[in-house]
């Protein structure tokens, strides 16, 4: 056994008596209704973040530990982003022209309570690894996809051989351009960063890891390190982070996360809105939430600090980006626009195409075919 694998395995929280020894039984006082809520999910809390809850019900307790909240479901959907309706064989979800989602891995080191996948992940039935063929099949026959993302669960927690046997067949597919790889692993078990992993990952490139830190007290001395292992071996990383209630819905949390990532070298790609999971509701907040947030940066820190922030659509209608309005109001002539500061200025449209043109010599334009008249 690997020392990543020794560390999960013997210092990770899996039961709520040990979380009760840990941090005084005072914090689980409906112990009853409290284990029917860990029943229905999977749940482990990795050491890496077992280490860093400080108190009850602070950022990161509020990410692992369960609460009787997820017993109580008014909007949530179980596959809210309608995952199973697009996926043409098992583990393969095929959404989008040209890329494709793979679920590699059933499980993760530590299990975020407002899972998207909770109704797959943490059950190895659920996420079938033995069936790996068809989905092979799939990406080979379906030339348009040129970009394949491989997600779970975690595809980190698998070993170094079998993540290389899934590369390996990916990269004898010539149609597939790119390889990205969906892992929380850099903030869960920087331990598994390790020189091997690295030096066997720099063959497959072009190779993309898109990770997911939530709070900028996750970016840890041993998450800095893992992280610039990979970003040495050549990696380029974004940050797929979710808007989380009482974890990160805060402007200044917000950009001192985005900040601390890029000084690991990664690059915030998107702020999600929390999905409408069966079972997570506890986590949503407005979409006037995320929208304050990302007008909280723009302008006021560097725009590589800028994400795009989505809303994954409900029913299946993938990513969506979401502005805040900067445009105060738009004619044919000009828009007028407001910057990050609230102050207004005016750009005016070009004059061939506002509709009103005087030619020099007074008459009027004749029409063009093809062209829009007022
Ligand atoms: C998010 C997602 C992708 C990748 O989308 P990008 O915008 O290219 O990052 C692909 N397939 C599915 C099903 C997804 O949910």
């Amino acid at each position: 056994m690997e020392t990543w694998q020794e560390v999960l395995k013997t210092n990770s929280i899996r039961s709520l008596e040990a979380l009760a020894t840990k941090f005084g039984p005072e914090h689980f006082p409906d112990l009853d209704r409290l284990r029917q809520a860990a029943e229905n999910f999977e749940f482990r809390i990795s050491p890496a973040m077992v280490d860093l809850i400080k108190s009850p019900d602070d950022p990161i307790w509020r990410q692992y530990v369960p609460t009787v909240d997820e017993l109580d479901v008014v909007d949530g959907i179980v596959d809210s982003l309608n995952e199973d309706a697009d996926s043409p064989v098992p583990n393969i979800t095929h959404r989008y022209p040209d890329r494709a989602l793979f679920l590699v891995s059933p499980v993760c080191a530590s299990y975020c309570r407002f899972c998207t996948r909770r109704r797959k992940v943490g059950d190895p039935e659920k996420i079938p690894m033995s069936q790996f063929e068809s989905a092979f099949q799939y990406l080979e026959q379906h030339t348009e996809i040129r970009d394949v993302i491989m997600s779970g669960g975690d595809p980190l927690l698998l070993n170094d051989r079998r993540l290389e046997a899934i590369l390996t067949r990916l990269r004898a597919i010539p149609h597939l351009e790119i390889i990205r790889i969906g892992s929380r692993v850099p903030c869960h078990l920087p331990e598994r960063i390790t020189p091997e992993l690295c030096a066997m990952l720099k063959r497959y490139h072009p190779l993309f890891i898109n990770t997911h830190f939530n709070h900028p007290d996750e970016l840890t001395p041993a998450a800095v390190k893992g992280l610039g292992m990979l970003a040495d071996a050549g990696i380029p990383m974004g940050c797929q982070t979710v808007l989380l209630k009482g974890v990160n819905d805060d402007p200044a949390v917000m950009k001192l996360l985005m900040q601390r990532l890029l000084m690991a070298r990664v690059r915030p790609y998107y702020i999600y809105m929390a999905d409408q999971v069966a079972g997570a509701e506890h986590f949503r907040t407005s979409i006037q939430a995320g929208i304050k947030i990302m007008e909280a940066l723009r302008g006021w820190t560097s725009g590589l600090a800028n994400p795009y922030f989505v809303i994954d659509a409900p029913g299946g209608g993938g990513k969506i980006p979401l502005l805040p309005e900067y445009v105060v109001s738009m004619s044919d002539e000009e828009v007028v626009l407001r910057n990050f500061r609230g102050q207004q200025y005016v750009y005016r449209q070009p004059r061939e195409e506002a509709g009103v043109i005087t030619l020099k010599n007074g008459r009027k334009p004749r029409s063009r075919p093809g062209r829009k008249t007022a």
